[in-house]
């Protein structure tokens, strides 16, 4: 492979690291430890082993877990009782109700019933909105973790040709809102996109996020291009991304590896929201 490796899980390791040295100050400052609840009804196996890692992670930073569990039959009044809770308790800083919730459940009701302050996923309509407008707020956590991570591989985002692969609320269209604030030239593509591979190789940065595996070929990239491959597939028992990494490993002039590369980022961003929440609640400028 000729192209730089960008190596997310030493940058998530370089990142969490941080966050620990600055919990341990907001601890020193206010006495507590931020706290990050997270909400999982049902028993899907895959959630759970999602929740399990958050908790994990919290505990490493110091952060503080409130783990909540509801049945799978639980309510929607139930679910609302406890998210209603959540938001009204001084030691909960950031809130995430995992998804997928069961089907007689709303996941986007509930996850827009989070408190603007303590959406550490930044998904509701106001943080959606904070992001478009360019306000200061908190932003979702794969799209900021591509951020950091173009920023470590040392990639110029000013004037370059920006292109994102998928459409979605989740990372998508967050993912543009950011690399337009960082004044690159944003191109979004999705299922309807004529020519994917020629608008794909305009690209001096390429993000995917397909959900298709090894979608993007060598072909579809410019020569030197930075590509991130946001994409978790499994392929007979392995996970792959959504890039050729072999074949796009020899055009590119970096990209990310599936596993190993945006995924740690994610949860890093995950703690770095939550202490920001919490430094916000304290009337602390966060910038
Ligand atoms: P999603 O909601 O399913 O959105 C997929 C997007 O890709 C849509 O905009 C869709 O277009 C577009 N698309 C699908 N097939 C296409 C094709 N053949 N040609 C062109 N565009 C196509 O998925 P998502 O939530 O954004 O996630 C995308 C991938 O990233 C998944 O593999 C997911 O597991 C992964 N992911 C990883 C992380 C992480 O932490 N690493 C976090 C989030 C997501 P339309 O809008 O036209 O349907």
């Amino acid at each position: 492979m000729s192209a730089q490796l960008i190596d997310g899980k030493a940058l998530a390791e370089r990142v969490r690291a941080q966050i620990a040295v600055d919990v341990g100050a907001f601890v020193e400052r206010h006495g507590r430890p931020p706290g990050l609840a997270t909400i999982l009804v049902g028993e899907d196996p895959a959630s759970a082993v999602y929740v399990g890692g958050k908790q994990r992670a919290c505990a490493e930073v110091g952060i503080r877990g409130f783990d909540n569990r509801l049945a799978a039959d639980a309510s929607r009044a139930e679910v609302v009782e406890l998210i209603e809770r959540l938001n009204a308790d001084d030691a909960v800083n950031g809130i995430i109700c995992q998804l997928p919730v069961p089907g007689h459940l709303d996941g986007v009701e509930l996850t827009g019933l989070v408190d603007a302050g303590k959406d550490v996923d930044g998904l509701t309509a106001l943080s959606a909105g904070l992001l478009a407008l360019g306000r200061p707020g908190l932003r979702p956590c794969t799209p900021e973790g591509v951020m950091l991570l173009l920023a470590d591989a040392g990639a110029k985002l000013e004037g370059a040709e920006a292109v994102v692969l998928g459409r979605s609320n989740l990372f998508g269209k967050p993912m543009a809102q950011l690399l337009l604030a960082a004044n690159a030239t944003v191109t979004v593509c999705h299922s309807r996109t004529h020519d994917l591979p020629a608008v794909c190789r305009r690209a001096d940065v390429l993000i995917a996020a397909v959900g298709r595996p090894r979608m993007v070929g060598a072909d579809w990239v410019r020569p030197g291009a930075t590509v991130i491959d946001v994409g978790i597939n499994r392929v007979d028992g392995e996970l792959c991304g959504d890039v050729d990494f072999d074949a796009v490993g020899e055009v590119a002039g970096a990209i990310t590896p599936v596993p190993g590369g945006v995924g740690p980022m994610t949860i890093a961003c995950l703690l770095g929201n939550t202490l920001k929440a919490a430094r916000m609640a304290a009337g602390e400028d966060v910038g």
